[in-house]
């Protein structure tokens, strides 16, 4: 082992310092905390650490460091401090070392940092050393995320109310609106909040009891309680938390039972000043099956929702992602990513992933061509999505035509011109084929079809009205 003022870092130390804190500390906690870091120099007696986020660098330092050291310094004396260095890229490399038998490329280092088994449990209270009863079994609360903290969370226009409301029900040590309903479509960033609220209310005050869980998972306990005749110890636990959130309430719709449980539950803790914060994929007035009393009492906080996501959003979190991982992803392809993957965040992060992925085996880099070949299956998923038949409606409707006129022989320009407008948008927002395209528009040739995209793409050249509201059907058509 090397010894003196710069020396490499000695694996199997570290291997066995991980060993120990795997003990000591339990799976899930080494899961979500140790795994993720890597021992990157050794200098002055100071082991630098790397971590992904600044918030499991600050969540480490506070927790783990001085075991860390402790334990480092029982193998090798010359091991004095511990410091901790936010460095996303480097989490794969560890993993690699760690386990799988490729050897550590660079742009490798970063996959997982978009998805490490960086998960923790809640604990009903903070891993106190005074060995503090745990009221809560562990199976209550469902593991956060790691990565949904509130500095991962990408925020424009659709998302900023949502995102202020949980900033401010995260930051304040008194009950602000309760509860506090996050509604909105898959895949926008509702569990993401909700984590980023639960870590940091846990962070800022550990002393509060925090529960999160799905309201899949509240329904199972309910029921296995009833069945234990247990409801007693059930309602206690419930009863006795500071801050109860539960995601994807939609699930409690039609299930009488679990209702009226979570709706006593759920005055219990208001009236007693608990704090409560809900998600769905719905507001509470279009809940259906939701009884009226249960309805107005979610609707008695503060509903905020997340809309769709837009253009500029989509590059924002495609911007955030990729920086993340420590790639350099060409502005083309995450400008044609967002244009195209519009459906919903998880997807665009799925995509992203993917060409990350590909780059890092393959070794080439990310170029337009080798995107719309690696997501082939996925853009053409989407494409299904949005029909010819729903880009003539719409391009119909924008100039008030009849949609019928997008297949009639009419050629007044009244006519033609939006017909064309609506083959050339079925041609950049689909991958129909152009064969295809004429004979949807009136079994027209595939030349009229090539005729209407270079027309169209020579006025929005010349014409700025024009170009605008091509780009507004676009925009709405991808939305
Ligand atoms: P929901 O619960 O609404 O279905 P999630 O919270 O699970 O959606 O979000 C899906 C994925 O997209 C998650 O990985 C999440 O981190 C990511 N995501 C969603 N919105 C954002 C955002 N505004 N910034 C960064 N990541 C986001
Ligand atoms: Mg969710």
């Amino acid at each position: 082992m090397k010894r003196g003022n710069e020396a490499a870092i000695d694996q199997a130390e570290w291997d066995r310092v991980k060993t120990r804190l795997k003990q000591e500390f339990g799976d899930s906690a080494y899961k979500s905390w140790v795994t993720p870091i890597v021992a990157t120099a050794l200098r002055d007696g100071e082991v630098e650490l790397s971590v992904p986020t600044r918030f499991m660098r600050d969540w480490i330092t506070t927790h783990y460091a001085d075991r860390i050291r402790a334990l480092w310094n029982g193998e090798n004396p010359t091991v004095r401090k511990i410091t901790l260095k936010v460095e996303a890229g480097k989490v794969e490399a560890g993993k690699v070392e760690a386990g799988k038998a490729e050897p550590a490329k660079p742009l490798q280092a970063s996959a997982p940092a978009l998805r490490p088994q960086a998960f923790a449990r809640v604990p009903a209270r903070p891993a106190a050393a005074d060995g503090a009863v745990q009221p809560l079994g562990p199976d209550l609360s469902a593991p956060l995320d790691a990565r949904y903290v509130f500095e991962n969370f990408v925020v424009g226009k659709p998302n900023e109310f949502a995102y202020a409301a949980a900033k401010r029900v995260a930051e304040s040590d008194q009950v602000s609106f309760n509860p506090l309903f996050l509604y909105g479509g898959v895949g926008l960033g509702k569990t993401h909040l909700m984590h980023a609220i639960a870590w940091e209310i846990r962070q800022r005050t550990p002393h509060r009891r925090v529960i999160y869980l799905s309201a899949e998972k509240f329904m199972y306990s309910f029921v296995r309680a009833l069945r234990n005749q247990d409801t007693v110890s059930f309602k206690e636990q419930f009863r006795s938390v500071d801050v109860l959130m539960i995601d994807d309430v939609q699930f409690i719709a039609g299930k009488d039972a679990t209702q009226e449980e979570f709706f006593h539950t759920f005055n219990a803790l208001v009236d007693q000043g608990r704090q409560i914060v809900l998600s769905a994929d719905k507001s509470p007035s279009s809940l259906e099956e939701i009884g009226d009393r249960l309805r107005s009492r979610l609707s008695s906080g503060l509903v905020a929702d997340l809309h769709p996501t837009t253009f500029e959003l989509r590059l924002g979190i495609l911007d955030a992602k990729a920086e993340q991982l420590g790639v350099l992803v060409p502005q083309k392809v995450k400008e044609f990513l967002a244009h195209k993957i519009t459906s919903n965040v998880r997807e665009l992060e799925g995509a992203l992933t993917r060409l990350v992925a590909h780059a890092q085996l393959v070794g080439g880099s990310l170029s337009l061509e080798t995107t719309q070949e690696l997501l082939q299956d996925l853009l053409r998923a989407h494409d299904r999505r949005l029909t010819m038949e729903e880009i003539q409606k719409r391009v119909a409707e924008h100039f008030k035509i009849r949609v019928s006129d997008m297949s009639s022989a009419r050629r007044s320009r009244a006519v033609a011109r939006p017909r064309q407008v609506a083959m050339y948008l079925s041609k950049q927002l689909t991958s129909r084929s152009l064969p295809e395209i004429g004979r949807a528009f009136g079994g027209r040739d595939h030349t009229t079809v090539i005729h209407a995209v270079r027309k169209i793409e020579e006025l929005v050249k010349l014409d700025t009205a024009f170009a605008e509201d091509v780009e507004l059907l676009t925009r709405m058509l991808e939305s």
